[in-house]
């Protein structure tokens, strides 16, 4: 029989394939592959036997891979980076505003007091929040290496929110750490994204408090 795959699960290695001739659909696992220099993708013509599993449900057989899905390049879904919102610029100012607050008072006062806790307190709240984890707009990415589009998972989420933009599916990455078993970490990808403006900005204040600091200390 003959038909096209319109649903992919690459994850759990299933799907289920469209006959052309009366549109059923019918189950088909990865094991019941033939040949195939690749993993299945929706929209793939494939050949199959159509067989019934032992609860009557349909399921293909001896599947081939007959054209490649042309929907390949033009599927291949764009991830657009974290964007700040109106939230993100607010904490921004407020994280700055207390840790300014805070140096000014070191300053004038050269002691650390508790009027100060506040402000440390609502600077580090501020911090929590801006380092959220934040869901992608798209709930699929195209794979990096192997072009198959994939889930959005733990994995792929925690990459983007780090700034990767590329992703590679979960096939391509546990491949990536059997060739690589000492870097777990750097299979995220090797194109990072823009730096975390937070991050920068309270990094760039650190050595001006130490500096602050030192200077009083000092005279
Ligand atoms: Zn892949």
């Amino acid at each position: 029989m003959k038909g096209k795959i319109n649903q992919w699960n690459d994850e759990k290695g299933f799907g289920f394939i469209v006959s052309d001739d009366d549109a059923t659909k019918v189950f088909f696992h990865i094991s019941s592959l033939k040949t195939s220099s690749r993993r299945p993708q929706v929209g793939d013509s494939v050949v199959y036997e159509s067989t019934v599993d032992a609860k009557q449900r349909l399921q293909a057989k001896a599947v081939v891979i007959i054209q490649a899905s042309t929907q390949r390049e033009s599927q291949q879904i764009q991830v657009t980076p974290p964007q700040k919102n109106a939230l993100d610029y607010f904490l921004i100012l407020i994280l700055l505003g207390c840790l300014g607050k805070i140096s000014w008072d070191f300053y004038q006062t050269q002691l650390l007091t508790e009027t100060m806790a506040p402000f440390a307190i609502a600077a580090v709240v501020a911090f929590l929040i801006l380092n959220r984890q934040k869901t992608p707009k798209e709930k699929q990415f195209s794979c990096a290496r192997c072009k198959a589009v994939a889930n959005f998972d733990a994995r792929t989420i925690q990459a983007w929110n780090n700034g990767f933009l590329k992703l590679y599916c979960n096939p391509c990455h546990q491949r990536w750490l059997r060739e690589n078993p000492t870097h777990p970490i750097r299979s995220y990808g090797v194109g990072r994204g823009s730096g975390c403006l937070v991050l920068l900005c309270v990094f760039s204040t650190m050595p001006v408090l130490a500096a602050v600091a030192v200077y009083l200390w000092m005279t």
